[in-house]
């Protein structure tokens, strides 16, 4: 008999392949395991298999996979179910699904390795500097990686030399599977058992009175053991015993001592745990009908105004489950802007919380999903983001997503372009799992679905000991701009309130949705602005580093003195960011110790965390950021918000910039008086009677609502109709021309004219020198959405299989934010 597998590559091909394997392996392998399997002409991948048959491939012949990599599987059935939906809804490749879910250790790729040719000597003067310097490190060592031959010559472009080599036959090369994560191991020490004795051990110590150091280890090793009752490690004891790691090495080649190694994990809670908060009434009563609604429904929304406590009632439903073992997944929107969350959540669960961390390293990635797969006893809550709904969970009970209006739970790039949010609703019915939704400004799509009886629906009005709701005012400036009432970017009013905020020892948030200093650098007497050379959009001014920088490709050139096309040195600078606002505050609050939070100031792992704690410690009077800012941070001492513009958010080209604006300011505004004092919140604008602002500074979310769901059922948006976006990309602008007009034309076709819009050129319409294109389909929610994709997808092969689009990169966007 015959036996194959069916893997998925973690590459963007269409099917499953299939590979031969032998009877035993058929024995051993199980879906879910890693094979390292050949591909193409000399690439090997770490495969995943899906299914064990003994049906041969009809349209080519099945090759051998090299070997196996897993003793057990280290993906579940469950997420092969998942991966396969997020495919087949999202329109993309199983295999894409795998690379974002499996952390990059598990992706063992191919590579090159060269070793000597024993059979042929060369002579020195055979060969090049180069050729002689990668010839003698192979004389020292058997095999050398691509990557060592770049570090040992000192630069990138190594395969000319390497092709000589092989030219002259001093050397092979063939392709090797790595594997990139090693897990961290600890050394022990134990007394070696035969001096458990108090006899031999009273000889022992004797023996060791001319060796005083390592008479002192020993003894360290007894008062150490009776102090912490735990496995003792050898840089512990060293360091209790004051002596070298020679002077312990010596007790252990004389038998006293032995050693052992053991997995540590990287990630580990250190800390107390405390107990959770009792629930005030209006939590009690959110709380029930939470549960109850769980009798009907798979999914609840938890619309909780900031700062209610949301977060204790997430904790009280997790409480309930502990005892059960199952497990909890706990979504954020951006997990490095949460440390706030994580410790709340740690100090009440402690080891049983796991962080999947986007900056964790490789290892550390790895620990999480061995722990997720099997360990209950330190997975049981699992926080993360976006991509920590892609885990191996085994039982999963309950998903919460938290600031479930993010925009950021939509994956943009690469593909899998899935929403999380989406996402964690099926994968919670596929384990029957409860799910809770939770914001202070849910999406208008989820509050449609909760009012449409699919979700249950839970109102929270009260913030946490009665606290007021922020008062929120708007200042107009134009005005102020007239009556010469700003200083700077600041109204009159603004300045006062920060005044009277800093007199009082409190502390202000002011935000600014823009980094850097400002976004356009214009010339006075010819009107020329640089742009970016890869991009079509202006440089922004960053004043502090005294470089102009575009924001889509991080290309940067110092800054200019004079006009690039003129020469003129009259240059004048327009718009403003959180840089700016910065310094014109240090100027106007000289004696302040004011800082910024945007991504150019918290870059490096623990980048939010150093502010925030300054923050929190009040070591910093008034922080300015972007809306980072917004992502439920929890302050006790900030009493004003402040918003410098609201204007550039609110005439954003989209048509979420109305529900964005409100859930922005929304959201910066509840970081205002969450303890003890009411709030105030300072909106300035050009147009204060800007529906939105006038909504949002009464706090009536109901009339947004219904007045953006009129507008969206209007001009047919979601959630009436179902957005799919087709991007094109390519360099060439006649090229990019061409092929989006044939793209929406072929669309037009199958899905009729009114579905299909465009080719339209996006705001930024070239990217890092591709020029893009967008064909936007619509389509009715209640309209068969896989026979519009098979559709789509006809039209895409066909445009793939003509020649001169080959090079056009088409990509699909389903539910496209
Ligand atoms: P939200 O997530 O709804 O904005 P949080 O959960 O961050 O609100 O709660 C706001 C603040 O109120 C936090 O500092 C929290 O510790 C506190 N708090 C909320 N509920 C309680 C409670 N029942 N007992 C004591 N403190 C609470
Ligand atoms: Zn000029
Ligand atoms: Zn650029």
């Amino acid at each position: 008999m015959l036996y194959f597998i069916d893997v998925i590559l973690p590459i963007p091909v269409e099917n499953t392949f299939t590979y031969s394997i032998t009877e035993a392996e058929a024995g051993f392998l199980l879906p879910g395991m890693r094979v390292a399997v050949p591909f193409g002409k000399s690439k090997v991948y770490a495969a995943l298999v899906k299914r064990i048959h003994s049906d041969p491939p009809t349209i080519y012949e099945a090759k051998d996979i090299e070997h196996i990599l897993d003793e057990t599987p280290i993906v579940t059935q469950k997420q092969f179910e998942l991966w396969s939906w997020i495919a087949s809804y999202y329109m993309c490749t199983e295999g894409e699904v795998m690379r974002a879910a499996l952390p990059s250790a598990f992706l063992l790729e191919s590579e090159t390795i060269i070793s000597l040719e024993p059979s042929v000597q060369l002579q020195d003067e055979d060969l090049q500097d180069d050729e002689f310097l990668v010839y003698e490190a192979l004389q020292h060592q058997p095999v050398i990686k691509i990557q060592e031959v770049m570090d040992i010559l000192g630069k990138r472009n190594v395969l000319p030399t390497v092709k000589k080599l092989l030219e002259k036959g001093a050397v092979s090369v063939h392709e090797e599977v790595y594997e990139q994560y090693k897990p961290k191991l600890v050394t022990f020490v134990q007394l070696h058992a035969a001096y458990n004795e108090e006899v031999t051990f009273n000889a022992l110590l004797d023996s060791l009175s001319r060796a005083p150091k390592q008479r002192e280890l020993l003894l360290s090793f007894f008062s150490l053991k009776a102090k912490t009752h735990k496995p003792i490690t050898t840089i512990a004891l060293q360091k209790a015993a004051n002596a070298s790691s020679s002077q312990l090495k010596s007790l252990i080649e004389k038998g006293v001592f032995e050693t052992y190694q053991k997995r540590k994990d990287r990630v580990e809670f250190q800390g107390e745990v405390q107990v959770t908060k009792t629930l005030n009434t209006h939590q009690e009563t959110a709380l029930n009908q939470i549960k109850e609604s769980f009798e009907t429904h798979n999914v609840c929304l938890l619309h909780g105004v900031t700062a209610s406590g949301k977060t204790e009632i997430y904790v009280s439903l997790i409480e309930e489950l502990l005892h059960t073992g199952k497990q909890i997944l706990y979504l954020l929107p951006e997990i490095a802007l949460t440390t706030q969350l994580i410790s709340r959540l740690q100090n009440y669960f402690g080891e049983k919380v796991v962080v999947f961390h986007s900056k964790y390293s490789v290892h550390e990635r790895v620990e999480v999903w061995n722990n997720v797969l099997h360990n209950a006893l330190k997975a049981q809550i699992i926080i993360g983001a976006r991509s920590a709904m892609l885990l191996p969970f085994y039982d999963l009970a309950f998903i919460i997503v938290d600031e479930e209006h993010e925009s950021s739970f939509k994956q943009y790039d690469p593909a899998p372009r899935y929403h999380a949010r989406d996402t964690a609703i099926v994968l919670g019915h596929m384990f029957n799992a409860k799910v809770v939704l939770g914001s202070a400004t849910p999406s208008i799509e989820t509050v449609y679905n909760a009012k449409q009886g699919k979700y249950g629906h839970v109102y929270l009005g009260h913030r946490h000991g009665d606290i007021l709701m922020p008062e929120i005012n708007l200042v107009d400036i134009k005005e102020k701009q007239r009556k010469r009432e700003m200083t700077g970017h600041f109204s009159d009013v603004l300045l006062r309130a920060i005044t009277d905020a800093l007199a009082l020892g409190e502390q202000v948030i002011l935000f600014q949705n823009r980094r850097g200093f400002s976004p356009v650098l214009e010339c006075k007497t010819c009107g020329h602005a640089p742009q970016c050379p890869n991009c079509d959009v202006s440089l922004t001014y960053h004043k502090y580093r005294n470089q102009l920088r575009c924001h889509y490709c991080g290309h940067h050139i110092a800054m200019q003195l004079k006009c690039m096309a003129c020469g003129s040195a009259e240059l004048t600078t327009k718009g403003f960011g959180t840089e700016q606002i910065e310094a014109e505050l240090k100027e106007l609050y000289p004696e302040q110790a004011i800082a910024r939070m945007d991504s150019d100031t918290t870059r490096g792992k623990y980048g939010f965390e150093k502010i925030i704690t300054a923050f929190e410690q009040e070591e910093i009077d008034i922080l300015v950021g972007t809306q980072m800012l917004t992502k439920g941070l929890d302050f006790r001492n900030v009493t004003l918000v402040g918003i410098l513009n609201a204007d550039s958010m609110l005439n954003f080209p989209d048509f979420r910039a109305h529900e964005r604006s409100y859930q922005l300011i929304a959201q910066v505004s509840g970081r205002a008086g969450r303890t003890e004092k009411q709030g105030k919140v300072l909106v300035q604008t050009y147009n204060p009677y800007h529906q939105i602002l006038q909504q949002v500074s009464a706090n009536k979310f109901e009339a947004m609502y219904e007045e953006q769901l009129d507008e969206r059922h209007n001009f047919k948006y979601p959630p009436f109709y179902r957005l799919i976006r087709v991007t094109l990309k390519h360099r060439d602008y006649q090229k990019i021309e061409e092929a989006s007009i044939w793209v929406a034309k072929a669309l037009r076709q199958v899905l009729g004219t009114d579905a299909v819009l465009g080719p339209e050129t996006p705001p930024v319409a070239r990217i890092r020198n591709q020029y893009r294109r967008n064909v936007l389909i619509k389509i009715h929610r209640k309209q068969n959405l896989s026979q519009t994709k098979r559709l789509m997808n006809r039209v895409q092969t066909s445009f793939k299989a003509i020649p001169q689009y080959r090079s056009v990169r088409l990509i699909v966007d389903v539910d496209c934010y």
